[in-house]
């Protein structure tokens, strides 16, 4: 696998310049690990660096170095739509288009700075962006990133950068069970251990900080709310509003759950629907060829990697439900153990 050449950003960054780092809607921990590994560097560096998700990330990230520097589109709207119009440069990372910005998509299509893509999902709207550094042969964005760094000012990596950059990797390899078949990545989490983080201390931050009801509602989402479907090898479960009220939910209290469906012995497809305000939010995950990616572009106005994927729908939980079964039966071939 080789090696992502960023040397065309280089020149752009010679002198300070006012820089925005973006990530997608629902930040997971790749989004904010990347954007700020990357803001703790520019700003090493001497550049003037904001950064920008569309709304709010998990609380589990809330311990990351900067975290409380990243502004919140859906918060302070005239405060970034004013950084938009100002920055020199604005990165894009860990999504591959402004569709997945939400409201802030405007702001970024409006902005005139140049504009550089840093990603690892497939099919970059290369169309938006300047620069496109974008490769699926990687284990996250903040891979990505360490790489940016090592070919850029190799001796600015230190344990606050590293920190952010293990965070990163970590939660997009699920604690390094998926996404991880790379030699490359794991030699990159032996140079982030020589600055000296903690890696058993990062896992326990992010994985081990739930709250009794978010750990009450895995339960009973696992014990009441999980439908098995063999003939299809998918499993998947589903939460109203009511459910999640019930547990007091919070952003980020169903992160992972999905992957639990997936845990069963022959799924090859799992789903998670969560029922919002005006849409059902959907989270796909797979095991092996059957590419969720597709599936959501599909039928669910969404995308993502092969194997995870998200999107959503805009008709009730219950419809939304009957017509995620009724389509399975046109991937039989595929989930067919
Ligand atoms: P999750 O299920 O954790 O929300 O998302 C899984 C993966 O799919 C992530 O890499 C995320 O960036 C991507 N993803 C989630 N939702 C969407 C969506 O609506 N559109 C696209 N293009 N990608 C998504
Ligand atoms: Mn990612």
């Amino acid at each position: 696998m080789d090696n992502l050449d960023f040397s065309s950003i280089t020149p752009l960054l010679s002198i300070p310049k006012r820089v925005l780092l973006t990530s997608h809607t629902n930040p997971d921990g790749d989004a904010i690990g990347a954007c700020l590994a990357m803001f703790h560097f520019l700003h090493i560096c001497g550049h003037d660096v904001k950064v920008m998700v569309p709304n709010h990330f998990p609380g589990f990230l809330s311990w990351m170095k900067g975290q409380d520097e990243i502004l919140i589109y859906k918060d302070e709207k005239e405060k970034c739509d004013l950084l938009f119009v100002n920055a020199e440069l604005i990165f894009s990372l860990d999504y591959n288009s402004p569709t997945r910005l939400g409201d802030a998509e405007e702001a970024f299509n409006r902005a005139t700075g140049i504009k550089i893509l840093i990603d690892h999902h497939i099919q970059p709207a290369m169309q938006y962006y300047d620069q496109v550094y974008s490769t699926i042969e990687t284990s996250s964005t903040s891979e990505l990133i360490f790489d940016f760094i090592i070919q850029n000012k190799k001796d600015t990596l230190n344990r606050t950068i590293a920190e952010c950059i293990y965070a990163g990797i970590m939660t997009d390899t699920g604690s390094f069970s998926y996404s991880c078949n790379h030699e490359k990545t794991f030699r990159i989490v032996a140079e982030l251990y020589k600055t000296g983080i903690d890696g058993v201390m990062i896992n326990r931050l992010v994985y081990s900080t739930f709250s009794e009801k978010r750990l009450r509602l895995l339960g009973y989402a696992l014990s009441e709310k999980l439908k098995v479907i063999y003939q299809y090898s998918t499993a998947y479960i589903s939460l109203t509003k009511e459910e999640l009220a019930r547990f007091d939910f919070r952003v980020g209290d169903t992160e992972g759950l999905v992957n639990y469906a997936l845990a069963i012995k022959g799924m090859k497809f799992a789903a998670l629907f969560v029922e919002k305000d005006n849409k059902v939010r959907i989270s796909l995950r797979s095991a092996g060829d059957f590419s969720v990616n597709n599936f959501a572009r599909n039928h669910f106005e969404g995308g993502g990697h092969k194997n995870a994927a998200g999107g959503d729908s805009y008709i009730s939980l219950e419809k939304t439900l009957e017509k995620f079964e009724d389509l399975l039966s046109g991937y039989q071939d595929e989930l067919r153990n």
